[in-house]
Order: C-alpha cells, then sequence, then structure tokens
C-alpha cells in the first residue's frame, strides 16, 4: 500500500448560521453492553448553514458519560459556550483551518467531530466532492458488521446472531463483561462454526490485577476471535501490553487511543495489535485520516466502530471505512439501529455489501419531517 496524498484544501464556505439540532429516536434492537442498556439515542445533529450549500454532521456522544467522559448534553454545552464562538472568531468556513483554531478546547472530541465535520460537508457539497474520494477512500463498497449485545440467556444471544446473519452481517461483534465473555462466546462458536468472523468487546470492564477476570480472558482466548477488544481501562495500556504478549488473541483497543499520540504510546507498548477507530473519539476525520495513515505505515489492522450512529453519521462513518488501511470490516448492523431514521439507513445490497456514498459530502440529510418535534438552538453569524 502507497503513502496516502495530503488532505487537499477546499474553498472556505460563507456561514451563516449553526444549529444544534436534538432528538430522541428508540433503537429497533436494545443494546446491552458492560455499561448498562442501551434502548434510545439522544441525537446531536450540527447544522451548518452557508451561503453556498448546507452541512450536517452527527454528535456521537451519549446520553451518559459511560463510553467516554463526554455525553451529550456536555457535548451542547461545550459548543454553544466555548466551540462555537471560537469557530465565529476564526476561520469558520474552513475545516482545515478550523480544526486547529478549535484546539483551544482541550477534550471534548465528539462535540469539535461533528462541528469540524458539518462545515466540511458544506464545503465539500459546495465543492461537488465526497467525503469518501476527498478523504481516499478505495472501496466502492464494504461488508457490513454487527454488534450483538449481552443476553441474559445463551438461547437470547444465538436467536440475535442468526438475525444478524440472515441480515447480511460479514462479522459479529459481541458484547462482553467479567463473569459473561468465554461461556457465551464458546458457545457462539459452537453454533456459527469456525468460519464467521467473531470479536468480542469488553469495554474496559475486566481488571488486570484481578486473576479471576485474567483466568477468564484466558479461556476466551480458545474461541478463536479476530480480536479482543478494549478488555482493560482505557489508561491501562501497560496492562493491555502484559495481556498481548500473553493471550493468542490480537488485543485490539477502542476507548484508549484519543490521538494520534496515544495511538504510538500504545503501539510503542505493545498494547495495539488492531485500532478501532472512531472518528468522534480521536476529535473528527482528519485527526481520523491521518491515524489511518499511520495504521498503513505501521501494518496495523484497523476497522470503523460505530456509536448507534443513524443514518447521518453512518454515511460519514463509511466515508472512512473506505479508505485502504481499514482492513477488518466495520461497524454497520444491518438490521439498520433505527426505524424510520433519520436518513437512509445505508443497509447491505444483495451481494451483503454497503455502498460507500459518491454523493457530494456524506450523502447523507435528514429526510424532510424527520426532524419535527427536535429541538433546535440556532447561532448566527456574528
Ligand atoms: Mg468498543
Amino acid at each position: 500500500m502507497g503513502a496516502m496524498t495530503p488532505l487537499e484544501p477546499l474553498p472556505p464556505v460563507e456561514v451563516q448560521a449553526i444549529e444544534l439540532v436534538t432528538v430522541r429516536l428508540p433503537l429497533t434492537t436494545p443494546l446491552r453492553s458492560a455499561a448498562g442498556d442501551r434502548t434510545e439515542r439522544t441525537v446531536l445533529l450540527l447544522h451548518v448553514l452557508a451561503r453556498e450549500a448546507e452541512g450536517w454532521a452527527e454528535c456521537v456522544a451519549e446520553a451518559a458519560p459511560t463510553y467516554a467522559p463526554e455525553f451529550v448534553d456536555a457535548a451542547r454545552l461545550t459548543l454553544r459556550d466555548h466551540l462555537l464562538p471560537r469557530a465565529w472568531a476564526g476561520p469558520t468556513g474552513d475545516a482545515l483551518a478550523l480544526g486547529p483554531h478549535l484546539d483551544a478546547v482541550r477534550g471534548h472530541p465528539m462535540a469539535r467531530a461533528a462541528l469540524e465535520l458539518a462545515v466540511l460537508d458544506a464545503q465539500l457539497r459546495a465543492a461537488y466532492r465526497s467525503l469518501a474520494s476527498w478523504l481516499g477512500a478505495t472501496a466502492l463498497a464494504v461488508p457490513a458488521g454487527a454488534s450483538l449485545g449481552m443476553h441474559d440467556s445463551t438461547e437470547g444471544l444465538l436467536t440475535e446472531a442468526d438475525e444478524a446473519i440472515a441480515a447480511g452481517a460479514a462479522r459479529l461483534r459481541v458484547k462482553i463483561a467479567p463473569g459473561r465473555a468465554a461461556a457465551p462466546l464458546r458457545a457462539l462458536r459452537d453454533h456459527v462454526g469456525p468460519d464467521l468472523m467473531l470479536q468480542a468487546d469488553a469495554n474496559g470492564s475486566f481488571r488486570s490485577d484481578c486473576p479471576e477476570h485474567i483466568e477468564e480472558l484466558d479461556r476466551l482466548d480458545a474461541t478463536a476471535l479476530t480480536c479482543l477488544e478494549q478488555p482493560l481501562a482505557p489508561d491501562d495500556l501497560v496492562g493491555h501490553a502484559r495481556l498481548a504478549l500473553r493471550l493468542d488473541t490480537p488485543v485490539c483497543l477502542d476507548e484508549s487511543v484519543t490521538s494520534l499520540a496515544t495511538l504510538d504510546t500504545a503501539v510503542a507498548l505493545g498494547a495495539c495489535g488492531i485500532l478501532c477507530l472512531k472518528p468522534g473519539r480521536v476529535g473528527g476525520w482528519v485527526q481520523a485520516r491521518a491515524i489511518h495513515d499511520r495504521c498503513v505505515e505501521l501494518g496495523l489492522p484497523a476497522w470503523v466502530g460505530g456509536m448507534l450512529e443513524t443514518g447521518i453519521g453512518r454515511a460519514a462513518n463509511l466515508a472512512l471505512a473506505g479508505l485502504p488501511g481499514m482492513t477488518l470490516p466495520p461497524d454497520l448492523d444491518p438490521r439498520g439501529r433505527f426505524d424510520p431514521d433519520l436518513a437512509d439507513r445505508r443497509l447491505p445490497g444483495a451481494d451483503g455489501l454497503v455502498a460507500v456514498p459518491n454523493d457530494p459530502g456524506t450523502g447523507a440529510a435528514p429526510f424532510d419531517g424527520a426532524l419535527a418535534g427536535a429541538d433546535i438552538v440556532r447561532s448566527l453569524a456574528p
């Protein structure tokens, strides 16, 4: 794989208003993880209204600070009081210049990612360029990976697995927690056979100083997983490095990697064999492209992780999933997470693949009427 070309500057747009749009949607399939049950999503959209075009982006912050410290009410407040004033005072309509300008605000990568992407989306639509082609995507379509929640019974897990496979899932990723890892994965492996790609995601729920936890991960090692994702706490990089030496299963990091610098640290320690890349977690699509490029340099396998996005966020993730270094199937649940969705759900076609959008920008905007009843806060250009 050759070196990636630098991101091309785009003509700035003249931003006239930016809206924070909040809407709540029920999930078609509830998802239970080590952090608790999710049955609905509070969706925060960024809507940029520029003279040349509009832009849309979805902020992936969740209702509670359980995946990351950031949560949706905090993201809205950070945008309103800190990021939007800085954007208005800086290069508002030029995403590549705006990103470094927003670095004055520490943390809050999901809020920042959404603002940057909404501006970028407007620029790309004005320039009639797709996000995928601008980022350097080479795939026209990608396989759909499904995420399965934890279940009270093995039968429940196997039933959900059958549903996801029937809908076209190319791989299954299963949420696990201490005491609910080795046995359910063994049953699932026996049920689906040796060839289906299986991953487990612990969301940092195991502890490196707990012998019972490590013993359970040793037993999980016998289920031929593609990777074990974020077994330990996000800041326990040395623990992950020790686990990577102990297990045959590659250790995948998700929550731990919040920047190019943390990826470099994790790789230097031997803590990261595979990367789950979520643009919201690393501050946006420009940062995600830089991290992708490092994965290519290092030969590190990577895949795009999902945050229960609507069709708006899925389209933007698909653009990233089409990059040549994204070598494993992305999270694109083939069952769709919302029905109705805010935008095209981007489900797999008859070939089991999901098309990478090639329309201008992300290629996604809310359906007419989809935002009826949404809470909208509008910030006008000064
Ligand atoms: Mg994860």
